[in-house]
């Protein structure tokens, strides 16, 4: 039996307004080589400083992650040639990384991050049918880079740690992680070996994955590879390859041997990052609440089940509605299903940002005590969030004018469910015999009746006594 060991490098490009060590904007879509400067062309004689948002984002990644944050760490120059990078070397962070050690846990493993570093982003090239262009935009763009120990084990536990990593920085408000824009791209390591030894294999490299689902693909592709070349014999040689996703496959891009040698030193123009208690405490205090912890706050003060937890606190704008309509007395359940149900649909029916929904979270109290109160039933409740998302009106307003309340009137509904009886002989015929959801489909039948607006479990108790009384 073998198992893969797997180590993940991933990059975030953080939401600063400007790069990492001069004032250019951070733009996603702006004219070719327009945010550019000296500093950030490497011109000869020109300064770097430091951005100091860039520390805040990685004490609070770095703390999010349950990382040691070092008092002092340093920016270190890592040397290689490469047309997109125009000062001939990348300030990143070398043998003193700013965030050390931390973890994250994923069903119950625990995945170490070795460390968190600052780094800044190279330029882009364009290749055309003729000739390959570059935009500098990009260069010098703020990164932190997280880097596993290789302790992620299959792609399911990739998949969960890169999703965990995503909804951190987001939920830290240091990074939208849109992937489609290249603000998240992961390398990937693989190697394997005989279940139960320690020492590691040689391991193979695939660089600059810019989807999940290409990390995921890259990482079974180079398993089974491996695999088959470990099973027939013969051994795994130190790569760097490159996982092509048109043709899902790994090329060779080099050898060990050609493996750049970046000759690390200390960068000589900033000096070390020093971060304080006082300043410390300042970030602790400011920052958001991430992720993890708020997932494991909605399963213990709302009861929400796991998934219901993680759908929502992966979501900031949901979070927040949660939160909201939970200070103005809602009942949790009834929220997280309207969340993940009547609203979650239209907001990828209408295509929209959840940022863009026009209701608060009061409201949403006030909607889900209506059906906790059998005002109105779940079913109505769908149809109120439909009209929240047009008008701004109240639930209680909406229900008024369109007369959605719910039939509790025990007259009323021993009518509806009367008619359903006599309308459907089949399924009391049924019933009779012993079909129980045979009471399923006239419930059912009487919601029909009533446009969704009789009260379920009156209907239920109704039918039963209705039924129970003819012979
Ligand atoms: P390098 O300095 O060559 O980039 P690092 O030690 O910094 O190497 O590791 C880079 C990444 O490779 C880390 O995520 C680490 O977990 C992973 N890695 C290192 N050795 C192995 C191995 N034998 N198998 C799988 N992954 C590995
Ligand atoms: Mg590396
Ligand atoms: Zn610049």
């Amino acid at each position: 039996m073998y198992e893969a060991c797997i180590g993940l490098e991933v990059h975030v490009e953080l939401d600063t307004a400007s790069k990492a060590f001069c004032s250019c904007p951070v733009k996603y879509k702006a004219e070719l080589n327009s945010c550019v400067c000296p500093v950030c062309m490497g011109l000869p004689g020109a300064m770097p400083v430091l951005n100091k948002k860039i520390v805040e984002y990685a004490v609070r990644l770095g703390l999010a992650l349950n990382c040691s944050i070092n008092t002092i760490s340093q920016h270190a120059r890592k040397n290689y040639f490469y047309p997109d990078l125009p000062k001939g070397y990348q300030i990143s962070q070398g043998a003193k990384s700013i965030c050390t050690d931390g973890y994250v846990e994923i069903n119950g493993r625990r995945i170490r991050i070795n460390r968190i570093h600052i780094e800044e982003d190279a330029g882009k090239l364009i290749h055309t049918q003729k000739e390959t262009l570059v935009d500098f935009n990009r260069a010098g763009v703020p990164l932190l880079e997280i880097v596993t120990e290789p302790d992620i084990r299959n792609c399911e536990e990739a998949r969960l740690f890169l999703e965990t990593v995503r909804n951190t920085a987001v939920s830290l408000g240091i990074s939208e992680c849109r992937m489609e824009q290249g603000q998240l791209r992961c390398d990937v390591n693989v190697s394997v070996r005989k279940k139960g030894d320690d020492a590691l294999n040689e391991r193979c490299e695939m660089k600059n994955i810019n989807s999940f689902s290409a990390a995921l693909r890259s990482i079974e592709h180079d398993v089974a590879r491996q695999l088959e070349i470990v099973k027939s014999g013969g051994s795994i040689t130190r790569e760097t390859r490159r996982w092509d996703d048109i043709v899902q496959k790994s090329v060779l891009l080099r050898s060990k041997e050609s493996e750049g040698d970046y000759r690390y030193f200390p960068e000589p123009d900033l000096p070390p990052i020093v971060i304080d208690e006082e300043w410390l405490k300042k970030i602790k205090t400011e920052m958001p609440e991430p992720f993890l912890e708020k997932t494991e706050r909605y399963k213990a003060m709302y009861s929400l089940s796991e998934y219901d937890a993680i759908t929502i606190a992966s979501d900031v704008n949901y979070g927040l509605l949660l939160d909201t309509a939970m200070k103005h007395g809602a009942d949790a359940k009834t929220v997280a299903n309207m969340l993940l149900g009547f609203i979650s649909h239209i907001v990828n029916e209408r295509a929209m940002e959840t940022a863009q929904i026009p209701f608060d979270g009061k409201s949403l109290a006030e909607l889900s005590i209506l059906v906790c109160k059998n005002e109105i039933s779940y079913t109505a409740a769908g149809k109120v969030i439909e009209i929240m998302f047009d008008t701004n009106l109240s639930p209680q307003e909406i229900v008024e004018n369109n007369n959605l309340g719910q039939i509790s009137d025990e007259t009323a509904l021993e009518k509806t469910a009367k008619a359903v009886i006599e309308k459907n002989t089949k399924s009391v015929c049924d019933y009779k015999k012993g079909k129980m959801n045979a009471l399923g489909y006239l419930v059912g039948q009487c919601m029909k009746e009533t446009k969704g607006k009789a009260n379920p479990a009156l209907v239920k108790k109704m039918l039963e006594k209705l039924l129970e009384e003819m012979e």
